[in-house]
Protein backbone atom coordinates (compact mmCIF):
# COMPACT_ATOMS: atom_id res chain seq x y z
CA UNK A 1 0.00 0.00 0.00
CA UNK A 2 2.80 2.39 1.32
CA UNK A 3 4.59 1.54 -1.96
CA UNK A 4 1.37 2.30 -4.37
CA UNK A 5 1.42 5.69 -2.56
CA UNK A 6 4.96 6.79 -3.05
CA UNK A 7 4.99 5.18 -6.40
CA UNK A 8 1.44 7.35 -7.48
CA UNK A 9 3.57 10.70 -5.63
CA UNK A 10 6.45 10.07 -8.09
CA UNK A 11 4.64 9.90 -10.94
CA UNK A 12 2.19 12.92 -10.14
CA UNK A 13 5.94 15.09 -9.29
CA UNK A 14 7.27 13.55 -12.43
CA UNK A 15 3.77 15.09 -14.54
CA UNK A 16 3.72 18.08 -12.71
CA UNK A 17 7.39 18.62 -13.89
CA UNK A 18 7.29 18.16 -17.26
CA UNK A 19 4.28 20.61 -17.26
CA UNK A 20 6.00 23.25 -15.43
CA UNK A 21 9.21 22.62 -17.71
CA UNK A 22 7.00 22.58 -20.84
CA UNK A 23 4.63 25.71 -19.53
CA UNK A 24 8.06 27.95 -18.70
CA UNK A 25 11.26 26.61 -20.06
CA UNK A 26 10.44 24.68 -22.99
CA UNK A 27 11.51 27.31 -25.85
CA UNK A 28 10.32 24.83 -28.35
CA UNK A 29 14.21 24.12 -30.02
CA UNK A 30 13.24 21.42 -31.65
CA UNK A 31 10.62 23.27 -33.56
CA UNK A 32 10.36 27.39 -35.63
CA UNK A 33 11.21 29.58 -33.58
CA UNK A 34 10.32 32.91 -35.10
CA UNK A 35 12.59 36.20 -34.44
CA UNK A 36 11.21 38.72 -32.12
CA UNK A 37 11.99 42.12 -32.78
CA UNK A 38 12.33 45.32 -30.19
CA UNK A 39 12.71 48.56 -32.33
CA UNK A 40 11.26 52.23 -32.11
CA UNK A 41 13.09 54.83 -29.53
CA UNK A 42 15.61 52.55 -28.24
CA UNK A 43 19.28 53.06 -28.85
CA UNK A 44 19.65 49.14 -29.99
CA UNK A 45 17.51 47.05 -32.20
CA UNK A 46 17.02 44.08 -30.71
CA UNK A 47 16.17 40.48 -32.55
CA UNK A 48 16.20 37.08 -30.99
CA UNK A 49 14.76 33.77 -31.50
CA UNK A 50 15.66 32.64 -27.63
CA UNK A 51 15.35 33.72 -24.56
CA UNK A 52 18.90 34.45 -22.94
CA UNK A 53 19.60 33.59 -19.31
CA UNK A 54 19.18 36.85 -17.03
CA UNK A 55 16.63 38.30 -19.44
CA UNK A 56 14.47 34.87 -19.14
CA UNK A 57 10.92 36.39 -18.51
CA UNK A 58 11.10 39.58 -17.59
CA UNK A 59 10.18 42.56 -20.76
CA UNK A 60 11.75 45.42 -18.49
CA UNK A 61 15.38 43.29 -18.79
CA UNK A 62 14.79 43.19 -22.52
CA UNK A 63 13.73 46.53 -23.01
CA UNK A 64 16.71 47.95 -20.69
CA UNK A 65 19.02 46.24 -23.22
CA UNK A 66 17.92 47.72 -25.84
CA UNK A 67 18.42 51.03 -23.96
CA UNK A 68 15.17 53.20 -24.16
CA UNK A 69 15.98 56.77 -25.50
CA UNK A 70 13.32 58.35 -23.59
CA UNK A 71 12.75 58.68 -19.78
CA UNK A 72 9.13 57.63 -19.73
CA UNK A 73 7.12 55.80 -22.63
CA UNK A 74 4.77 53.62 -23.95
CA UNK A 75 5.22 49.50 -25.63
CA UNK A 76 3.31 48.46 -28.19
CA UNK A 77 2.85 45.05 -28.45
CA UNK A 78 2.40 43.53 -32.30
CA UNK A 79 0.90 40.65 -33.02
CA UNK A 80 1.85 38.67 -36.42
CA UNK A 81 -2.14 38.96 -36.85
CA UNK A 82 -2.31 42.66 -36.99
CA UNK A 83 -3.12 43.33 -33.12
CA UNK A 84 -1.47 45.06 -31.28
CA UNK A 85 -1.57 46.44 -27.59
CA UNK A 86 -0.31 49.35 -25.95
CA UNK A 87 0.90 49.52 -21.99
CA UNK A 88 2.82 52.12 -20.19
CA UNK A 89 6.01 51.69 -19.01
CA UNK A 90 5.35 50.19 -15.59
CA UNK A 91 7.10 46.71 -16.66
CA UNK A 92 7.85 44.82 -13.33
CA UNK A 93 5.24 41.79 -14.23
CA UNK A 94 5.42 41.62 -17.46
CA UNK A 95 6.81 39.01 -18.97
CA UNK A 96 7.90 37.28 -22.16
CA UNK A 97 6.88 33.51 -23.02
CA UNK A 98 7.27 31.26 -26.19
CA UNK A 99 4.75 28.36 -26.91
CA UNK A 100 4.51 26.11 -30.48
CA UNK A 101 0.65 26.97 -29.68
CA UNK A 102 1.29 30.95 -29.15
CA UNK A 103 4.44 31.98 -30.28
CA UNK A 104 5.60 34.78 -28.66
CA UNK A 105 3.73 35.88 -25.68
CA UNK A 106 3.07 38.68 -23.00
CA UNK A 107 1.96 37.69 -19.95
CA UNK A 108 1.17 40.66 -17.75
CA UNK A 109 0.36 40.12 -14.62
CA UNK A 110 -0.64 44.46 -13.59
CA UNK A 111 -2.54 45.20 -17.11
CA UNK A 112 -5.66 44.09 -18.41
CA UNK A 113 -5.75 40.91 -19.72
CA UNK A 114 -6.46 42.34 -23.22
CA UNK A 115 -2.63 43.49 -23.24
CA UNK A 116 -1.72 39.50 -23.59
CA UNK A 117 -0.81 39.74 -26.93
CA UNK A 118 0.37 36.45 -28.48
CA UNK A 119 1.49 35.48 -31.72
CA UNK A 120 3.97 38.75 -30.55
CA UNK A 121 5.73 39.81 -34.12
CA UNK A 122 7.66 43.28 -32.45
CA UNK A 123 8.20 45.29 -29.52
CA UNK A 124 8.10 49.08 -30.26
CA UNK A 125 8.72 51.88 -27.36
CA UNK A 126 6.98 54.93 -28.14
CA UNK A 127 8.65 57.95 -26.21
CA UNK A 128 6.04 60.04 -24.32
CA UNK A 129 8.70 62.99 -24.32
CA UNK A 130 8.89 65.83 -26.69
CA UNK A 131 12.29 65.49 -28.14
CA UNK A 132 15.12 62.16 -28.11
CA UNK A 133 18.03 61.45 -29.21
CA UNK A 134 16.45 59.87 -32.42
CA UNK A 135 13.91 62.08 -32.99
CA UNK A 136 13.42 63.78 -36.20
CA UNK A 137 12.42 68.17 -35.15
CA UNK A 138 10.98 70.21 -37.58
CA UNK A 139 11.47 73.93 -37.18
CA UNK A 140 11.45 77.01 -39.17
CA UNK A 141 13.97 80.12 -38.85
CA UNK A 142 12.02 81.30 -36.18
CA UNK A 143 10.86 78.60 -33.64
CA UNK A 144 10.48 74.74 -32.82
CA UNK A 145 7.25 73.08 -34.62
CA UNK A 146 7.26 69.66 -33.81
CA UNK A 147 9.31 66.66 -33.11
CA UNK A 148 8.60 63.10 -34.10
CA UNK A 149 10.55 59.84 -32.87
CA UNK A 150 10.57 56.92 -34.47
CA UNK A 151 8.05 55.28 -32.09
CA UNK A 152 5.72 58.34 -32.43
CA UNK A 153 6.25 57.96 -36.02
CA UNK A 154 5.06 54.28 -36.06
CA UNK A 155 1.86 55.07 -34.65
CA UNK A 156 0.47 57.45 -37.09
CA UNK A 157 -1.23 56.51 -40.47
CA UNK A 158 1.97 54.91 -42.23
CA UNK A 159 1.40 53.54 -46.20
CA UNK A 160 2.99 50.43 -46.65
CA UNK A 161 4.50 50.03 -50.22
CA UNK A 162 6.63 47.40 -51.54
CA UNK A 163 10.26 48.47 -53.05
CA UNK A 164 11.30 46.38 -55.84
CA UNK A 165 14.92 45.13 -54.89
CA UNK A 166 15.67 42.64 -57.44
CA UNK A 167 14.29 40.13 -60.14
CA UNK A 168 15.22 36.52 -61.41
CA UNK A 169 14.15 34.30 -64.08
CA UNK A 170 14.36 30.83 -64.61
CA UNK A 171 13.76 28.84 -67.52
CA UNK A 172 11.99 25.41 -67.64
CA UNK A 173 10.55 22.89 -69.96
CA UNK A 174 6.98 24.05 -69.18
CA UNK A 175 8.34 27.97 -69.63
CA UNK A 176 10.08 30.74 -67.93
CA UNK A 177 8.75 31.29 -64.41
CA UNK A 178 10.06 34.58 -62.39
CA UNK A 179 9.93 35.93 -59.31
CA UNK A 180 10.58 39.69 -57.89
CA UNK A 181 12.02 40.15 -54.81
CA UNK A 182 10.43 43.28 -52.58
CA UNK A 183 11.18 45.21 -49.39
CA UNK A 184 8.10 46.02 -47.24
CA UNK A 185 8.69 50.02 -46.85
CA UNK A 186 6.02 52.18 -43.96
CA UNK A 187 6.65 55.58 -44.83
CA UNK A 188 4.20 59.07 -45.11
CA UNK A 189 4.64 62.39 -47.06
CA UNK A 190 6.73 64.58 -45.46
CA UNK A 191 5.09 67.39 -45.82
CA UNK A 192 2.28 65.17 -42.97
CA UNK A 193 4.32 65.92 -40.27
CA UNK A 194 4.80 69.65 -41.09
CA UNK A 195 2.02 71.98 -39.38
CA UNK A 196 2.79 74.94 -41.97
CA UNK A 197 2.64 76.40 -45.44
CA UNK A 198 5.63 76.34 -47.08
CA UNK A 199 7.61 76.82 -50.37
CA UNK A 200 10.50 74.70 -50.24
CA UNK A 201 12.30 72.51 -47.38
CA UNK A 202 15.95 72.14 -46.18
CA UNK A 203 16.52 68.27 -44.85
CA UNK A 204 19.22 67.71 -42.51
CA UNK A 205 20.77 64.50 -42.80
CA UNK A 206 22.66 62.85 -39.44
CA UNK A 207 25.84 62.88 -41.96
CA UNK A 208 25.79 66.57 -42.27
CA UNK A 209 24.23 67.43 -45.25
CA UNK A 210 22.05 70.19 -46.00
CA UNK A 211 19.25 69.16 -48.96
CA UNK A 212 17.20 72.15 -50.03
CA UNK A 213 14.07 70.42 -52.03
CA UNK A 214 10.38 70.99 -52.95
CA UNK A 215 9.42 69.12 -50.15
CA UNK A 216 7.64 66.54 -51.83
CA UNK A 217 9.80 63.52 -50.36
CA UNK A 218 8.67 60.81 -48.16
CA UNK A 219 9.12 60.14 -44.21
CA UNK A 220 10.23 56.68 -44.09
CA UNK A 221 9.99 54.61 -40.75
CA UNK A 222 13.32 52.34 -40.07
CA UNK A 223 13.35 50.57 -36.87
CA UNK A 224 14.88 53.35 -34.72
CA UNK A 225 15.81 56.05 -37.26
CA UNK A 226 13.52 57.75 -39.50
CA UNK A 227 14.67 58.23 -43.21
CA UNK A 228 13.81 60.38 -45.59
CA UNK A 229 13.56 59.59 -49.56
CA UNK A 230 13.31 62.08 -52.83
CA UNK A 231 10.62 62.31 -54.81
CA UNK A 232 11.46 59.10 -56.71
CA UNK A 233 11.80 57.16 -53.63
CA UNK A 234 14.98 56.28 -53.68
CA UNK A 235 18.19 57.34 -51.68
CA UNK A 236 16.81 57.23 -48.40
CA UNK A 237 18.95 58.61 -45.93
CA UNK A 238 18.78 58.68 -42.13
CA UNK A 239 17.81 62.57 -40.93
CA UNK A 240 17.56 64.73 -37.74
CA UNK A 241 15.75 67.70 -39.20
CA UNK A 242 13.29 69.51 -41.13
CA UNK A 243 13.38 73.04 -42.03
CA UNK A 244 10.12 74.78 -43.73
CA UNK A 245 11.57 77.60 -46.27
CA UNK A 246 15.54 77.57 -44.90
CA UNK A 247 17.24 80.97 -45.01
CA UNK A 248 19.42 82.04 -47.70
CA UNK A 249 22.70 81.93 -45.61
CA UNK A 250 24.72 79.47 -44.13
CA UNK A 251 27.51 79.77 -41.94
CA UNK A 252 30.12 78.33 -44.79
CA UNK A 253 28.93 81.52 -46.83
CA UNK A 254 31.63 83.39 -44.27
CA UNK A 255 33.96 81.39 -46.63
CA UNK A 256 33.05 82.63 -49.76
CA UNK A 257 31.91 85.81 -48.85
CA UNK A 258 35.55 86.57 -47.51
CA UNK A 259 36.98 85.54 -50.47
CA UNK A 260 35.05 87.70 -52.71
CA UNK A 261 35.40 90.76 -50.85
CA UNK A 262 39.52 89.63 -50.90
CA UNK A 263 39.39 88.91 -54.47
CA UNK A 264 37.87 92.58 -54.76
CA UNK A 265 40.83 93.99 -52.82
CA UNK A 266 39.28 94.54 -49.31
CA UNK A 267 40.69 93.60 -46.41
CA UNK A 268 38.27 91.21 -44.19
CA UNK A 269 37.89 90.41 -40.84
CA UNK A 270 35.70 87.54 -39.05
CA UNK A 271 34.79 87.61 -35.62
CA UNK A 272 33.67 84.46 -35.01
CA UNK A 273 31.50 84.89 -31.37
CA UNK A 274 31.05 81.23 -30.52
CA UNK A 275 27.54 79.68 -29.44
CA UNK A 276 25.55 82.52 -30.33
CA UNK A 277 22.08 81.73 -31.75
CA UNK A 278 19.73 83.91 -33.62
CA UNK A 279 17.60 83.70 -30.42
CA UNK A 280 19.90 85.06 -27.97
CA UNK A 281 21.07 87.94 -30.75
CA UNK A 282 16.77 88.66 -30.78
CA UNK A 283 16.47 88.78 -27.11
CA UNK A 284 19.76 90.76 -26.65
CA UNK A 285 18.72 93.57 -29.00
CA UNK A 286 14.98 93.92 -27.61
CA UNK A 287 16.80 94.13 -24.47
CA UNK A 288 18.85 96.90 -25.34
CA UNK A 289 22.01 94.18 -24.28
CA UNK A 290 23.49 94.84 -27.14
CA UNK A 291 23.48 98.60 -28.64
CA UNK A 292 26.03 97.95 -31.00
CA UNK A 293 25.04 95.05 -32.79
CA UNK A 294 21.06 96.85 -32.58
CA UNK A 295 22.81 99.64 -34.41
CA UNK A 296 23.76 97.47 -37.50
CA UNK A 297 21.35 96.30 -40.60
CA UNK A 298 19.38 93.97 -39.02
CA UNK A 299 21.16 89.88 -38.81
CA UNK A 300 20.49 87.65 -41.59
CA UNK A 301 19.41 84.54 -40.50
CA UNK A 302 22.41 81.49 -40.94
CA UNK A 303 22.17 77.80 -40.60
CA UNK A 304 24.59 75.71 -39.84
CA UNK A 305 25.23 71.97 -40.26
CA UNK A 306 24.49 68.62 -38.34
CA UNK A 307 26.20 67.99 -35.84
CA UNK A 308 26.00 72.04 -34.29
CA UNK A 309 29.04 71.56 -32.55
CA UNK A 310 31.86 73.84 -32.52
CA UNK A 311 34.18 71.48 -35.18
CA UNK A 312 31.43 71.47 -37.40
CA UNK A 313 30.61 75.05 -38.13
CA UNK A 314 34.09 76.37 -37.82
CA UNK A 315 35.15 73.50 -40.43
CA UNK A 316 32.39 74.94 -42.83
CA UNK A 317 33.42 78.95 -42.28
CA UNK A 318 36.99 78.23 -43.23
CA UNK A 319 36.08 75.56 -46.21
CA UNK A 320 33.14 77.04 -47.10
CA UNK A 321 31.36 73.46 -47.17
CA UNK A 322 29.88 71.06 -44.91
CA UNK A 323 30.33 67.67 -43.13
CA UNK A 324 30.15 65.42 -46.18
CA UNK A 325 33.02 67.67 -48.21
CA UNK A 326 35.13 68.82 -45.48
CA UNK A 327 35.14 65.47 -43.68
CA UNK A 328 34.47 66.83 -40.15
CA UNK A 329 31.10 65.51 -38.38
CA UNK A 330 31.60 66.43 -34.97
CA UNK A 331 34.19 67.02 -31.72
CA UNK A 332 36.63 64.41 -32.69
CA UNK A 333 37.30 65.61 -35.88
CA UNK A 334 40.20 68.35 -37.29
CA UNK A 335 41.59 67.37 -39.83
CA UNK A 336 41.00 69.16 -43.31
CA UNK A 337 42.33 69.37 -46.05
CA UNK A 338 41.75 72.77 -47.83
CA UNK A 339 40.76 76.27 -45.69
CA UNK A 340 40.78 79.48 -46.36
CA UNK A 341 44.37 80.09 -45.17
CA UNK A 342 45.94 77.81 -47.17
CA UNK A 343 44.07 79.34 -49.96
CA UNK A 344 45.34 82.57 -49.44
CA UNK A 345 48.95 81.56 -48.06
CA UNK A 346 49.35 79.89 -51.64
CA UNK A 347 48.29 83.27 -53.30
CA UNK A 348 50.74 84.68 -51.22
CA UNK A 349 48.11 86.78 -49.07
CA UNK A 350 48.60 87.04 -45.07
CA UNK A 351 46.17 85.64 -42.83
CA UNK A 352 45.85 84.98 -39.13
CA UNK A 353 43.94 83.39 -36.72
CA UNK A 354 43.44 84.52 -33.18
CA UNK A 355 42.41 82.17 -31.17
CA UNK A 356 41.96 80.72 -26.87
CA UNK A 357 44.16 78.69 -25.58
CA UNK A 358 43.81 75.38 -28.09
CA UNK A 359 43.91 74.80 -31.64
CA UNK A 360 40.97 73.54 -32.40
CA UNK A 361 41.03 72.56 -36.06
CA UNK A 362 43.98 71.88 -38.69
CA UNK A 363 43.21 75.18 -40.30
CA UNK A 364 46.82 75.53 -41.86
CA UNK A 365 46.46 79.08 -40.36
CA UNK A 366 48.93 81.39 -38.70
CA UNK A 367 47.49 80.72 -35.51
CA UNK A 368 47.83 83.26 -32.13
CA UNK A 369 46.72 81.32 -29.22
CA UNK A 370 45.93 83.08 -26.21
CA UNK A 371 46.01 82.29 -22.43
CA UNK A 372 44.22 83.94 -19.70
CA UNK A 373 47.35 85.58 -18.67
CA UNK A 374 45.46 88.44 -16.38
CA UNK A 375 43.72 85.40 -14.24
CA UNK A 376 40.09 86.80 -14.97
CA UNK A 377 38.51 83.87 -15.49
CA UNK A 378 38.05 84.71 -18.71
CA UNK A 379 40.83 84.77 -21.80
CA UNK A 380 37.93 86.45 -24.28
CA UNK A 381 39.62 89.77 -22.41
CA UNK A 382 42.83 88.76 -24.26
CA UNK A 383 41.88 87.65 -27.33
CA UNK A 384 39.86 91.23 -27.84
CA UNK A 385 43.24 92.53 -27.30
CA UNK A 386 45.07 89.90 -29.38
CA UNK A 387 42.71 90.88 -32.34
CA UNK A 388 42.79 94.67 -31.82
CA UNK A 389 47.11 94.87 -31.64
CA UNK A 390 47.04 92.48 -35.10
CA UNK A 391 43.94 94.60 -36.77
CA UNK A 392 46.90 96.96 -37.28
CA UNK A 393 49.06 94.77 -39.05
CA UNK A 394 47.60 94.80 -42.45
CA UNK A 395 46.48 91.24 -42.58
CA UNK A 396 44.04 90.18 -45.71
CA UNK A 397 42.38 87.78 -43.83
CA UNK A 398 41.57 88.12 -39.98
CA UNK A 399 39.78 85.42 -38.23
CA UNK A 400 38.98 85.93 -34.45
CA UNK A 401 37.28 83.56 -32.68
CA UNK A 402 35.73 84.92 -29.22
CA UNK A 403 34.75 82.00 -26.28
CA UNK A 404 33.15 83.29 -23.78
CA UNK A 405 29.44 83.29 -24.78
CA UNK A 406 29.35 79.59 -25.69
CA UNK A 407 31.09 78.91 -22.23
CA UNK A 408 28.36 80.90 -19.97
CA UNK A 409 25.70 79.36 -22.28
CA UNK A 410 26.64 75.83 -21.01
CA UNK A 411 27.09 76.84 -17.23
CA UNK A 412 24.23 79.72 -17.09
CA UNK A 413 21.64 78.86 -19.71
CA UNK A 414 21.28 80.53 -23.42
CA UNK A 415 19.41 83.92 -21.40
CA UNK A 416 21.06 83.53 -17.70
CA UNK A 417 22.38 86.68 -16.91
CA UNK A 418 26.45 85.54 -16.80
CA UNK A 419 25.55 84.67 -20.30
CA UNK A 420 23.64 88.02 -21.54
CA UNK A 421 26.32 89.97 -19.05
CA UNK A 422 28.99 88.10 -21.78
CA UNK A 423 26.89 88.72 -24.65
CA UNK A 424 26.92 92.69 -24.23
CA UNK A 425 31.10 92.29 -23.34
CA UNK A 426 31.00 90.95 -26.74
CA UNK A 427 28.73 93.76 -28.27
CA UNK A 428 32.01 96.03 -26.49
CA UNK A 429 34.41 94.30 -28.25
CA UNK A 430 32.74 93.92 -31.62
CA UNK A 431 32.20 97.78 -31.86
CA UNK A 432 35.61 98.48 -30.88
CA UNK A 433 37.28 95.89 -33.72
CA UNK A 434 34.79 96.99 -36.44
CA UNK A 435 35.63 100.52 -35.87
CA UNK A 436 39.14 100.44 -35.73
CA UNK A 437 39.50 98.02 -38.83
CA UNK A 438 39.69 98.80 -42.89
CA UNK A 439 37.54 96.58 -44.31
CA UNK A 440 35.10 93.96 -44.39
CA UNK A 441 33.66 92.70 -41.05
CA UNK A 442 31.94 89.18 -40.94
CA UNK A 443 30.39 88.67 -37.84
CA UNK A 444 28.47 84.91 -37.29
CA UNK A 445 28.21 82.29 -34.97
CA UNK A 446 29.53 78.31 -35.22
CA UNK A 447 25.95 77.26 -34.11
CA UNK A 448 23.31 78.00 -31.15
CA UNK A 449 22.55 76.74 -27.59
CA UNK A 450 19.78 75.50 -26.28
CA UNK A 451 18.66 75.08 -22.40
CA UNK A 452 18.75 72.04 -20.85
CA UNK A 453 17.61 71.53 -16.96
CA UNK A 454 21.54 72.73 -15.78
CA UNK A 455 22.17 75.46 -18.31
CA UNK A 456 22.70 75.12 -21.75
CA UNK A 457 24.00 72.89 -24.85
CA UNK A 458 24.00 72.38 -28.50
CA UNK A 459 24.54 69.36 -30.95
CA UNK A 460 20.89 68.57 -31.86
CA UNK A 461 19.08 69.97 -34.95
CA UNK A 462 16.68 72.48 -33.47
CA UNK A 463 16.38 76.26 -34.34
CA UNK A 464 18.42 77.27 -30.85
CA UNK A 465 21.14 74.94 -32.45
CA UNK A 466 20.63 75.68 -35.76
CA UNK A 467 20.03 79.34 -36.30
CA UNK A 468 22.52 82.07 -36.17
CA UNK A 469 23.15 85.52 -36.85
CA UNK A 470 25.23 86.57 -39.72
CA UNK A 471 26.65 90.24 -40.21
CA UNK A 472 28.62 92.06 -42.77
CA UNK A 473 29.54 95.37 -42.22
CA UNK A 474 32.33 97.96 -42.93
CA UNK A 475 35.12 98.47 -40.79
CA UNK A 476 34.94 102.19 -39.59
CA UNK A 477 38.46 103.20 -40.57
ZN1 LIG B 1 31.14 76.43 -30.59
ZN1 LIG C 1 29.67 74.71 -26.71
Amino acid sequence: MKNIIIKTLAVIILISAAMIYYRFYWNGHDGYMPYLKVAGDVKNVLYFNRLESGTKTGLKNIIKKAEPAAMSFDVIFAGTDGLAAKIDDRLDRVSLNFSVTEGWEIIDEDHPVSSHIKHLKEIIVVSKEGFTDNSVTVFSPDSNIISVSPGQMYEKTLSRTLKLEGESKIKRETGEYGVSVYSIVLSMPVSDVINAEYKRLMIISSDGKNLYTGGQGQLIYDDNRILYSDETGDNPQEIKGIMPDPPEKSVSDAYHDALNYIYDGKKVMVIFLDGFSCAQYEYAVKNKMTPYLAELDKAQKASTYFKPVTNVGFAAMITGTGPIENGIHDRSGRALNSTIFQILKEKGLKSILIEADISILDSNADERLNTDRNGNGSIDDEIFEAAKKESANGYDYMLVHFHRIDDMGHKHGPFGKETLDQISIADGYVKDLVNNFSGKVIILSDHGMHETSDGGSHGQARREDFIVPYFITDGGI
